[in-house]
């Protein structure tokens, strides 16, 4: 019997529980990807890195299925229709692939279901992306968890070697079909360009993946002390190779709960926060569509400046490290948790912009985008989502920067323009006298912006607004 892997967000082939189950149960295993007209036409920026990311795991994937004799198909098209004409083409059984919890890609997969159905196809999917899924994970009352450290306890109690335990897809790998092998679209005819990706050295595919995690799995133990310094290399860089399925999260989170120790158990509550968010996703869908996860904070009336905006944006706002954030962001599509942390809050309760203006610049600038994570890391920034703090916590963006990038490395870096402040001045430039501007040669406001607003009024009326909302609720 004959089956068809359909791979969307698990761009691998090994411990692959899609893979693994159609192995094991055809004797005929056909692999295909789709590079989705629905998803890509979306994309206004035709240089978008996600995309090169994507084309060159496909193509490494597609060589590597190729070194076992067979091969990825590739195509270009509406996904929902090109699965369904090419299983029914194939001839195959069955169409296995692995869970998506996106409504979108959930509204795709059951649009290819209902079409297999008409022909007695049959659609099988899997949990592969994340180590508990949907309700896995329930409160003793049967109930969803909104908070996140009851979550992670609930987790770590359950958590054994049955969830992290890999799928043996070699033990079946002579079921794959043999194949000659196939072309595959070029970046250029899905109509985009190379981008930065390759200067940027952010290795792709499976080998990227696994270079990145052996890299890391050596600093894991110092990661607690270390993944709050933007300027050091703490974190792993592992979230695009998650989003796309380049690494497997149980081969991840293996290492960490074998490892043990500070360092690792830090780590691994990092990867239960990526479950977290896809469970709040999948139950209470709506964050998707712009609500507010706490019902009360839904219409903060926020003053939307435009001009605020477009200067955070573009990482002009005279608050260094929000700007060296955000232009670590535009360079790379990357951004350190911790500035994702204080750039958010920034734009939310200093600059009194709606937390879904700054989402929707997220999401298009990530490299590692991910609705689940962006949404839950807005909301909580923005103190109208699943966070045990209340809404009065505002990061006073000197102080982060003094305490996170306290000799400036970072700032330096991406605000060229301070270079020779010292590391005491470098946080609020703003302050030095005008004759020691001189002497830099760096006048502010002119060389650099002065701060487009002021942090101590704009708490207040931050403060003032959510306090609003709170009292109707
Ligand atoms: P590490 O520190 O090495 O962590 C390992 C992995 O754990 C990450 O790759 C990621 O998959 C997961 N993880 C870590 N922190 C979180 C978190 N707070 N929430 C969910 N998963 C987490 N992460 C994304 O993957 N995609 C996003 O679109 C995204 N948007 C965010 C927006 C905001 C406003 C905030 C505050 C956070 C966001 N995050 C997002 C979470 C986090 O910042 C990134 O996952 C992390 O910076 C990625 O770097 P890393 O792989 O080196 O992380």
């Amino acid at each position: 019997n004959k089956s068809l892997v359909w791979f969307r967000r698990d761009l691998r082939d090994y411990d692959h529980a899609a893979l693994y189950h159609a192995l094991k149960n055809s004797t005929q295993v056909i692999c295909a990807f789709v590079f989705d007209t629905d998803i890509l036409t979306q994309l206004t920026n035709k240089q978008d890195r996600r995309v090169e990311f994507i084309w060159e795991s496909v193509h490494e994937l597609k060589t590597a299925l190729q070194q076992q004799g067979s091969d990825l198909l590739v195509l270009h098209g509406k996904a929902a229709d090109e699965i369904p004409k090419l299983a029914q083409t194939l001839a195959v059984d069955t169409v296995y692939c692995n869970h998506d919890y996106e409504p979108d890609a959930m509204a795709r997969d059951l649009t290819v279901q209902q079409a297999l159905d008409q022909t007695d196809i049959a659609f099988k999917s899997f949990k592969d992306q994340v180590l508990f899924e949907k309700d896995e994970i329930l409160t003793k009352s049967g109930t969803s968890f909104s908070v996140f450290t009851p979550y992670k306890n609930a987790c770590l109690k359950t958590l054994n070697d049955f969830y992290l335990k890999a799928y043996p897809v070699d033990r079946y790998i002579h079921h794959l079909a043999i194949m000659d092998p196939q072309s595959m679209p070029s970046l250029e005819s899905l109509g985009f360009g190379r981008t930065n990706l390759k200067q940027l050295k952010l290795p792709t595919g499976m080998s990227g993946g696994s270079t990145l995690f052996e890299d890391f799995s050596n600093r894991m133990a110092r990661y607690r002390d270390a993944r709050d310094f933007p300027s050091i290399k703490g974190p792993s860089y592992l979230s695009v190779h998650l989003r796309f399925g380049t690494v497997s999260i149980r081969h991840l989170a293996r290492t960490a709960w074998q490892q043990g120790g500070l360092g690792a158990e830090t780590w691994l509550n990092e990867l239960l926060w990526r479950d977290f968010y896809f469970q709040i996703l999948h139950h209470h869908p709506q964050v998707a569509t712009g609500k507010s996860f706490k019902a009360e904070f839904e219409h903060i009336p926020f003053p939307n400046d435009e001009r605020l905006f477009e200067a955070w944006c573009k990482g002009q706002t005279g608050y260094p490290l929000v700007d060296a954030a955000m232009r670590q962001l535009n360079q790379t599509g990357y951004m350190h948790n911790r500035l994702r942390m204080v750039a958010a809050s920034f734009l939310v309760k200093d600059l009194l912009i709606d937390w879904r203006w700054g989402e929707r610049y997220f999401a298009e600038h990530l490299i590692d985008f991910d609705l689940a994570a962006n949404n839950g890391g807005w909301q909580w920034a923005a103190s109208t989502g699943c966070d045990a703090q209340p809404w009065f916590r505002i990061f006073n963006p000197v102080t982060q920067s003094e305490k996170f990038d306290a000799d400036g490395k970072f700032i330096r870096k991406y605000v060229p323009e301070l270079q020779a402040c010292t590391s005491k001045e470098i946080h609020a430039p703003w302050l030095m006298p005008p004759l020691r501007q001189q002497a830099l040669g760096l006048m502010i406001g002119k060389d650099y912006p002065s701060p487009i607003v002021d942090h101590a009024m704009r708490r207040e009326q931050a403060l003032a607004l959510y306090k609003q909302v709170s009292h109707k609720a």
